[in-house]
């Protein structure tokens, strides 16, 4: 069995951990970094780059990079390149799958199993999604978690007094905050609420816009449509964003943004906190209604809140710490990097389960993690109603049956469709699965009694189940669930990425024998004019055949993609290398 790593695969960046020696450990990328940009893109060439080099092209390729992706998890949204489509699920498994890569490079080890977070508001669809995108990774996903829950884990809380804790979360596109209950050897989530559509990209939104605004009035110049210039004005404002966490003035410089009649042109803008401050205050007072929604979910006042723990990179704004300490009378704890904290909790979880597989159980017990059911799911019933048979804020796991009939006489058949949200009427809700039970003896309207049974396991994931009473026989149930990958499909996203991953090695040791053949070939020039006065005509007629030979292959493709031609170079350049040997050594003594 291989290592368990904890994932945070967030909006903007996803982060991993592990633990060692009861340790949680944050395992840096390939760069070195210890967040990756959750950034998909395909270069001109087909290549699949993430995180940061992908994020480096994207202004200039920006048809063909995707950022934000969890913000379509569980939907029908589609990447169209080259004429192929690929499921947000697809997209996130290339994170999770240089994630895995980059900490089997780290630890030095396989990594195959894993815990990976979610928004407290992701429902069903968007959890399975997410657990997709690990298997099409090559991951075993352990568990899916709520992030405040990981959070909560990752500050030790588990162990400490039993206490009522608020975790707000305001990262890159998204913002939940929880209310959780922490008792013996258990943390239950009480209430959810958030927004999925506001993070520390719309702050820098208001800074870019103002820059561009400033530029304008300065130069009379707008780079509004002009996309490297604009991605430039994006980088420099989130930088001016996070300076402004720690001082109270900052410049974004960004020299030869545009040409002016009169020559380059250049940005110099100062941007003060107080500024800053007044252009996003919108946006922090967005967090409020939120923050008094889970409250009131969880039917506690703010005074009974044991701590605040701050979650996300955009909570190192000092406005968002003061707003929180204005709406929950509290200093919120932000001790544990606020950019890390979710990716180590999901860590300690992972510890904790591969270790129970194992029969390592910690002293004091396992600890049991509860979470709630974001929204409430229901059935569409007569007249399009929803009929709730699950509550929001429900703890998982939970298990509940009712009994339907039919509406119309002598129907044999009946559809049932799933619902999730908290609308009365079934249109308003998302349709998140439609069973269709087939077999019911013909009766009158009202007769047969259809038990349908909703479970929900400790991921947040549901399975129905329906049973038709009349006849004791358990029905078979069909989801048409247009959204969620099947396995066949899953599979073949699986061979897919381990192709690409195979065809992306042959690319880089094709680059790697190309280059080589490249310094040979100047070498065995070199060598020729120096020593080719001392080599007898068959020496020097073998090194030109060889070099020949050589230089064919090179010209033959633009870059080497295919396993034999780069097999084919590699023996052409060990061909030339003994061929010259002889030569180089003489040019060189
Ligand atoms: P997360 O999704 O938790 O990684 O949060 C990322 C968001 O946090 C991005 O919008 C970042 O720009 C933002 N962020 C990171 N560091 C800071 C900082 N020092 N001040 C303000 N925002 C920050």
């Amino acid at each position: 069995m291989g290592a368990t790593i904890g994932i945070d695969l967030g909006t903007t960046n996803s982060c991993m951990a592990t633990v060692e020696g009861g340790k949680t450990v944050v395992i840096p990328n390939a760069e070195g970094e210890r967040t990756t940009p959750s950034v998909v893109a395909f270069s001109k060439e087909g290549e699949r780059l993430v995180g940061n080099v992908a994020c480096r092209q994207a202004a200039m390729n920006a048809g063909r990079t995707f950022a934000s992706v969890k913000r379509h998890m569980g939907t029908d949204w589609r990447a169209t390149v080259d004429g192929k489509k690929f499921t947000p699920q697809e997209l996130s498994a290339m994170i999770l799958r240089k994630m895995r890569q980059d900490a089997e490079a780290y630890l030095g080890t396989s990594v195959t199993d894993a815990v990976v977070t979610v928004p407290a508001y992701f429902n069903d669809m968007q959890r399975q999604a997410t657990k997709d995108a690990g298997r099409i990774a090559g991951l075993h996903v352990l568990r899916i978690i709520n992030e405040p829950t990981a959070a909560a884990l990752a500050y030790g809380l588990d162990n400490g007094t039993p206490q009522k804790v608020m975790v707000y979360d305001l990262g890159g596109g998204t913002f939940d905050v929880s209310i959780i209950e922490i008792g013996e050897g258990v943390i239950e989530v009480l209430a959810t609420a958030g927004d999925n559509h506001l993070g520390g990209d719309d702050f820098d939104e208001r800074v870019a816009d103002y820059l561009v605004q400033e530029f304008k009035r300065a130069t009379g110049v707008d780079v509004r449509h002009d996309p490297a210039a604009l991605q430039r004005v994006r980088e420099a404002a989130r930088e001016a964003k996070k300076d402004l966490s720690a001082l109270a003035s900052t410049r974004a410089n960004l020299p030869f943004l545009a040409q002016g009649a009169a020559g380059p042109l250049h940005l110099d803008v100062e941007v003060t906190r107080s500024a800053f401050e007044n252009m996003t205050c919108d946006l922090v007072e967005r967090t409020t209604g939120p923050v008094q929604q889970a409250l009131m979910d969880a039917g506690i006042a703010a005074s009974e809140l044991g701590q605040v723990l701050l979650v996300g990179g955009s909570t190192r704004m000092p406005a968002v710490q003061a707003h929180v300490r204005a709406l929950t009378g509290k200093d919120p704890s932000s001790s544990i990097n606020p950019d890390e904290c979710v990716a180590s909790g999901a860590a300690v979880q992972g510890s904790t389960l591969s270790n129970a597989s194992m029969g390592i159980v910690p002293v004091g017990g396992d600890i049991l993690l509860l979470d709630v059911i974001p929204l409430s799911l229901s059935i569409e019933t007569v007249g399009g109603v929803a009929t709730r048979l699950i509550e929001r804020n429900t703890t998982l796991p939970v298990h509940y049956s009712q009994v339907f009939s039919t509406a119309a006489a002598f129907q044999t058949s009946v559809e049932v469709r799933v619902l999730q949200g908290e609308r009365p009427m079934a249109k308003d809700n998302k349709t998140i699965g439609t069973f269709r039970l087939k077999g019911i003896k013909r009766a009158p309207a009202g007769v047969p009694q259809i038990e349908v049974t909703f479970d929900i396991d400790a991921n947040g994931i549901l399975t129905v189940s329906a049973k038709d009473l009349d006849t004791g026989k358990e029905q078979s149930i069909t989801i048409t669930d247009t959204e969620r990958m099947s396995d066949d499909e899953i599979e073949a996203a699986m061979r897919d990425a381990e192709q690409y991953a195979a065809q992306d090695q042959v690319r880089r040791d094709g680059l790697a024998v190309r280059e080589e053949a490249q310094r040979l070939l100047g070498e065995v020039g070199r060598a020729l004019g120096t020593a080719g006065k001392h080599l007898d005509k068959e020496e020097k007629k073998a090194i030109k055949n060889d070099e020949a030979a050589l230089r064919k292959l090179l010209a033959k493709r633009g870059d080497a993609a295919a396993a034999e031609d780069v097999a084919a170079l590699r023996a052409a350049v060990e061909q030339l290398e003994q061929s010259s040997a002889r030569a180089r050594k003489l040019a060189d003594s």
